[in-house]
């Protein structure tokens, strides 16, 4: 029986247009891949190749240091052209290594041989994953390797997040449906490798197929079970799914760790049991092009690298105008600077409002007390009296009001009649907190 969570909204989950469309390859490989030096929570990466060297599928071409990052692979066969700076979806540009595609496709031979449950350890998952080039798919972009070496023998319970909360988006859904073995494969790996006891897969109730199907699948499983919650938003957030799950709180500031849980998105379990299992490092990801701007909404598989424009061709274009295209979901998703930046590896959708679809930010508009806000934010915050306080630049009232333990879920702003846009707020009185007051 799940439990439950603190506040939360229930924005309209608008996934009909995608949920039934299958993950699809492109029909018409990428002309070229532009792979970020920055595809990592952790830093830069170190660059393995030159213009003019001939790279093949799977190869590496960049490295992690010491200092951070996480290795990056190839996903097509090709030759390096350049490197040099190119927008990046997190803003600005930055550094990135361009594969010019030459339509062979010839696969990398120097990729690790399949492992199997019997050689699993810690240390042999470990190296495969920080190999592979895997970090947390759901958006942390964490490097997995180091998350797992934090969670080894301290965790009962690891948690595979397919919950999937963010309006628009299906692509979790539809790998959870159509690779639930893998899926299922790679949270058994994860478990005897960290030493956890119970693994729970959790999703929410409007992903019925696959529900059924992993209902199925799980029947006679004694250490994976399947946790079907009601939709709210944001069930996904760490905190809020390991109190779902286990009725556990994590102490603010702290991790799951602190309760014995640990969190992997759906998307990364599958590519660790594909590294492990068979070798491949993490060269493709799950995509949705969605919303109503959008000529065909579709799921797809594709290429990380590959310039966000060639998928939205591939879905007919934009059919109207878009106010806003956002990548990661219109809730806590970020604003794509530019159609020509790429697909990360920790980047699930790209979702394209119309004007209507997309509420209107309501600068200006006035607070009705009606404290909505406070109700539904999960993590506890008053994010009214943070306005009042970063208003007032009352620092102490500030730091009492503890701005720092906002996930950026966006549930007040979503919530708030008065459409103050209550998540930028209490983000500025973070940093104006850390800051000592310079951010104001
Ligand atoms: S204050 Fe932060 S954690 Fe609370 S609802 Fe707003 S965005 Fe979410
Ligand atoms: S939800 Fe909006 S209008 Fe209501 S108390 Fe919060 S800031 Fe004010």
């Amino acid at each position: 029986m799940p439990h439950s969570f603190f506040g939360g909204v229930f924005p309209a989950t608008r996934k009909e247009s995608t949920r039934r469309k299958p993950l699809n390859p492109l029909s018409v490989s990428p002309e070229e891949l532009v792979i970020p030096l920055l595809m990592c929570a952790d830093g830069p990466s170190l660059p393995l190749v030159r213009p003019g060297d001939r790279v093949l599928r799977g190869q590496p071409v960049a490295q992690w240091e010491e200092t951070g990052g996480a290795a990056a692979h190839s996903g097509i066969s090709g030759r390096v052209t350049a490197l040099e700076d190119r927008p990046h979806p997190w803003g600005g540009s930055s550094p990135a290594i361009i594969i010019r595609n030459d339509g062979q496709d010839t696969p990398w031979d120097g990729r690790p041989e399949p492992l199997t449950l019997r050689e699993a350890n810690l240390t042999s998952l470990m190296e495969r994953v920080q190999g592979a080039g895997i970090v947390g798919m759901g958006g942390a972009a964490y490097p997995t390797w180091k998350k797992l070496d934090q969670a080894a023998g301290r965790v009962d319970t690891l948690i595979i997040n397919a919950a999937e909360c963010e309006p628009y988006v299906t692509a979790d859904h539809r790998l959870l449906l159509e690779r639930a073995k893998y899926i299922i494969q790679g949270g058994e790996l994860l478990a005897r490798c960290l030493g956890a006891s119970h693994v729970v897969l959790v999703t929410e109730g409007d992903k019925l197929n696959a529900v059924e199907s992993l209902e199925r699948r799980l029947r006679r499983n004694k250490l994976v079970r399947l946790c079907t919650v009601r939709t709210r938003y944001p069930l996904g957030a760490e905190k809020q799914i390991v109190q779902t799950v286990t009725g556990r709180e994590v102490p603010p500031g702290g991790s799951p760790l602190d309760v014995k849980c640990v969190v992997f998105n759906v998307a990364t379990v599958y590519a660790i049991q594909d590294a492990f299992f068979r070798g491949h490092p993490l060269t493709h990801r799950a995509v949705t092009v969605t919303g109503g701007a959008v000529t065909r909404p579709r799921n797809l598989w594709v290429p990380i690298g590959t310039p966000w424009r060639v998928l939205l061709e591939a879905c007919g274009g934009l059919r109207e105008e878009a106010e806003l295209m956002v990548t990661g979901g219109p809730m806590m998703g970020v604003a794509l600077p530019s159609l020509d930046a790429p697909v990360l590896k920790s980047t699930n959708s790209l979702v394209c409002l119309t004007s209507p679809e997309r509420k209107s930010e309501g600068a200006g508009s006035v607070c009705i007390r009606c404290g909505k806000c406070v109700d539904r934010c999960p993590m506890h915050l008053a994010p009214t009296f943070i306005r009042q306080a970063l208003k007032a630049n009352d620092l102490a009232a500030l730091a009492k009001l503890h701005p720092e333990d906002c996930n950026a879920c966006g549930c007040c702003s979503f919530i708030c009649p008065a459409q103050i846009p209550l998540v930028e707020t209490v983000t500025l009185a973070k940093n104006t907190l850390r800051e000592g007051g310079a951010a104001q």
